[in-house]
C-alpha cells in the first residue's frame, strides 16, 4: 500500500498557483456557482464587493484573487478554464 499512500501524501502534480475562486466554485452547489459565474462577468460590480459577498458567505477569498479569476486565460489571470 505504499503507492496509495503516496498518492496521499503528494497528491497531483504542480499546475501553478491554486486559483482560490476555482476551488470555492468547486465546492459551490451548481445554481450558487452559476450566479457566482454571473456576478464575476458583470463588470459593474468589483472584485472586491464579490469577495467580500464569498467571504460573508464563508468562502473566504480576497479581492486580488477575485481579479486574477476574472483575467482567467490571460498571461495575468489564473488558470482556470474560461
Ligand atoms: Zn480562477
Amino acid at each position: 500500500m505504499t503507492a496509495l499512500t503516496r498518492l496521499v501524501e503528494e497528491p497531483a502534480g504542480p499546475r501553478g498557483p491554486q486559483c482560490t475562486v476555482g476551488a470555492i466554485l468547486d465546492l459551490l452547489d451548481p445554481p450558487a456557482a452559476k450566479k457566482v459565474c454571473e456576478v464575476l462577468d458583470t463588470a459593474a460590480i468589483s472584485a472586491t464587493q464579490i469577495a467580500d459577498a464569498l467571504t460573508g458567505s464563508g468562502h473566504p477569498v480576497r479581492a486580488p484573487a477575485v481579479a486574477r479569476h476574472r483575467r482567467r486565460g490571460g498571461s495575468n489571470g489564473c488558470r482556470c478554464p474560461r
